[in-house]
């Protein structure tokens, strides 16, 4: 069954264009839908890129891209995806944005699709009251870089049925990806242990306890962690990091999650991490 559904994307950025490469690559229709014409081109030519690359390290065919290309259909009127079994969200991360594009869906859609958001940090629980029934609502927590990572972090919430959870199960296990389960918290299972890690990195290096290169040398060559937590706060986005603490902090109410000064201070001044050109280390566009 779940070979022929079909896909929607609310959102083409880093994780939509990732997510919709993924579906297409295995055979599952996709519509991606975005604000503007333009950014959706520049969706599908990250895309076509990034499995070009793929082709060339022969992970894929070129049949398979062009396959994979030929199925992915793009949009800017959301009612293109009324037809779709399973939308999933990844715009901006700001809970009113997604509020307004569920809410949309969930009067256009018909009463079987299920919808799933990427989010990485607002309440499933909450995003659920979008819904007429939150029972077909769900965490979908893909990783960045999308065609790369192999977890998918599940988020159920209180009233997510086992039915959705199973299908969500399914289809990510067809995709290649692994899922695992865990419950709605605040910063689900990922976020709480990673973001608390990034913090304390940023107050070693506040307090001149180490440089940024040998914190992370520490935590790679120490702990066996792939990348430095450092590196991996650039890679992400310091403001990003620092939404994401503020969540855990508002959402326990506890002084251990409190965001680093020193994150605070880059966000200002507009020292976000890779995006920008400079976080703890510095980078060429
Ligand atoms: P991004 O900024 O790269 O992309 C967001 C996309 O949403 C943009 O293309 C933008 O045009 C579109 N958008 C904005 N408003 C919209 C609207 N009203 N309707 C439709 N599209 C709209 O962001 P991203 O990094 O891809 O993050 C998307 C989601 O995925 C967020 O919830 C984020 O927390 C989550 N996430 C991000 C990462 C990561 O490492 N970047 C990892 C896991 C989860």
């Amino acid at each position: 069954m779940s070979e022929k559904i079909r896909i929607g994307i609310v959102g083409s950025g880093t994780m939509g264009n990732g997510i919709a490469h993924v579906f297409s690559i295995h055979g599952y229709s996709v519509v991606l839908f975005d604000i503007s014409k333009k950014i959706l081109e520049n969706a599908i030519n990250i895309i076509s890129s990034n499995m070009q690359r793929q082709c060339n390290k022969n992970i894929i065919s070129n049949d398979d891209m062009k396959n994979a290309l030929k199925i992915i259909n793009t949009s800017t009127i959301l009612e293109s995806l009324s037809e779709c079994d399973l939308i999933i969200e990844a715009v901006k991360e700001d809970i009113n944005i997604k509020s307004e594009i569920f809410k949309k869906l969930d009067s256009i859609c018909g009463e079987k699709t299920i919808f799933a958001s990427n989010t990485s940090s607002i309440s499933i629980n909450t995003l659920s009251r979008n819904f007429k029934n939150p029972r077909k609502f769900i965490g979908m927590h893909f990783m960045n870089p999308v065609p790369i990572m192999k977890l998918v972090e599940v988020i159920n919430g209180k009233k997510t049925s086992k039915e959705t959870t199973d299908l969500i199960f399914s289809i990510s296990k067809s995709i290649n990806k692994i899922p695992v389960e865990c419950n709605d918290a605040p910063g689900f299972v990922s976020n709480r242990i990673l973001m608390p890690m990034i913090n304390e990195a940023a107050f070693c290096y506040m307090e001149g306890v180490a440089k940024p290169s040998a914190i992370d040398s520490i935590m790679k060559l120490g702990m066996g962690h792939p990348m430095g937590p450092l590196k991996l706060a650039d890679l992400i986005g310091i403001d990003v990091c620092v939404y994401i603490m503020d969540i855990l902090y508002q959402g326990f109410k506890n002084k251990k999650y409190k965001v680093c000064p020193l994150l605070i201070n880059m966000v200002k001044e507009n020292k976000l991490g890779k995006k920008t050109g400079e976080g703890f280390y510095n980078y060429e566009f």
